[in-house]
């Protein structure tokens, strides 16, 4: 397919001479590595320093030309004149910052004491976007951990959902995605996660439902083979659950 963008500022600086988009050059690299690259995959790794401002104006320019094909005029609408350079922007740095930035650091700490009473964190509130239409996922999660060998701090937690719900989602691969993550940073001998969601793809458009929400949850280790240890995370979580003030 032969490009229509202006070839200016859009163009890899360092590939002036194939004269291909910088998202041209990250997708060879990640197809020449045989990796995934689903809407909810992180692709930093295959991200050069520098190469993430020359995609933001490559996005811009895209976002550009679909506000022109819904006939917005974004010549003399004062209220678009920007809005492709903020949608880009957004995208890459915001709202779908778990595709595009690397996993936030977590430092692991040994479990000195043998700490095996299991805790659970939560509600930390999550974002994410539906992968079919591209709007607003919002909703709750609640992570419950029976100690392994290496434990990391709370707000981790809350890190980490940030960055792996920053990213188009379906909900129920969210979850698991998180559960992968979690696992490879503190290796729990159990591990239970539930989300509760709105999805703005059934409250804005769609069936037009505005108080339906989506419950999943997924559970490792000894939190799937132990019954009452599976109930007690539910009966912690029912407590955070529940609106209290402290
Ligand atoms: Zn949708």
């Amino acid at each position: 397919m032969t490009s229509t963008l202006p070839n200016d500022n859009i163009r890899n600086l360092d590939d002036q001479f194939t004269n291909k988009l910088i998202s041209e050059i990250i997708r060879d690299r990640i197809r020449k590595s045989g990796t995934r690259f689903s809407a909810n995959d992180n692709i930093s790794n295959f991200i050069n320093p520098g190469e993430l401002e020359i995609l933001e104006k490559e996005v811009a320019s895209r976002v550009k030309d679909l506000l022109r094909s819904l006939i917005i005029d974004v010549e003399n609408d004062h209220n678009t004149q920007e809005t492709a350079e903020r949608v880009s922007k957004m995208y890459l740095n915001e709202v779908f910052k778990g595709r595009y930035h690397k996993q936030p650091k977590v430092t692991s700490f040994p479990n000195d004491k043998n700490l095996d009473e299991i805790y659970t964190v939560g509600p930390i509130t999550v974002r994410s976007a539906c992968s079919h239409h591209l709007v607003p996922i919002l909703g709750d999660c609640w992570i419950g951990i029976k100690p392994g060998n290496k434990v990391i701090g709370l707000s981790k937690f809350a890190r980490v959902a940030d960055w792996v719900f920053s990213r188009p989602h379906i909900q129920e691969e969210a979850v698991m995605i998180l559960a992968d993550e979690i696992e490879k940073l503190c290796e729990p001998k159990g591990l239970g996660i539930i989300v509760k969601a709105q999805h703005y793809c059934m409250k804005w458009r769609g069936v037009k439902e505005p108080n339906t929400s989506m419950i999943n949850s997924v559970v490792r280790g000894d939190f799937r083979h132990d019954l009452s240890l599976k109930q007690e995370f539910f009966e912690l979580v029912k407590q955070q659950s529940v609106n209290n003030n402290y």
